[in-house]
């Protein structure tokens, strides 16, 4: 159960105001210096990885930098998950590093989500918060909601939320994306199919 009610804490904003942000997805000058030298390291550790704890960690640290200026200006805060509901595509290089990294073992099966009432494995469900959050996948790293957490309750709904897919259309995360999942060997699908 929720310690913190998001129609509490959470302000909402209509698509179209969210939409006019100007702000929204610019990064100043410093941050945006800042992603082309993470993209550097990054893409030599694509050509040379040294392990995949490093590999992943430059990997977040430019998406991080790059969602910023989006995390700045959504609605999103502690207290809500209802994205945590929604599916978390993940891939085998993805599960390996959770599993590395937190002690999770992947247990693969084909769990079947239940429509939306089926929280992350992941999910602390009397916090509201992410038990693995430093190394949550990029799913999750790049999903925030610029207009109102309510849509989230619903998958089916187009409304202002970032993704590689969605805003800022940035090449990069596609790219970063396509790059990712070029590299995996293993399987790719829902975080409930890796693990319980
Ligand atoms: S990994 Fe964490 S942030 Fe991502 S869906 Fe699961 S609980 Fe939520």
């Amino acid at each position: 159960m929720y310690k913190v009610k998001p129609e509490d804490v959470i302000p909402t904003r209509t698509s179209d105001e969210a939409f006019a942000l100007d702000d929204l997805f610019t990064p100043t000058q410093k941050e945006a210096e800042k992603l082309a030298r993470v993209w550097g390291q990054m893409a030599k550790q694509f050509n040379n990885p040294t392990s995949l704890t490093t590999l992943m960690r430059v990997v977040h640290l430019f998406v991080d930098t790059r969602m910023k200026p989006f995390a700045k200006q959504s609605v999103c805060a502690v207290g809500c998950s209802f994205c945590c509901k929604l599916d978390v595509q993940i891939n085998e290089i993805e599960a390996r590093y959770i599993e590395e990294n937190t002690g999770y073992k992947v247990e693969k099966a084909n769990r079947v989500k239940v429509l939306n009432n089926d929280y992350c494995p992941f999910h602390d469900d009397e916090t509201a918060t992410c038990k693995i959050y430093e190394y949550r996948p990029l799913s999750c790293r790049w999903f925030f909601t610029a207009d109102s957490y309510e849509y989230c309750l619903d998958p089916n709904v187009a409304h202002a939320i970032s993704a590689e897919n969605g805003i800022p259309a940035d090449p990069h995360l596609k790219e970063l994306r396509s790059i990712i999942d070029r590299a995996n060997t293993g399987d790719e699908g829902d975080i409930r199919n890796f693990f319980r």
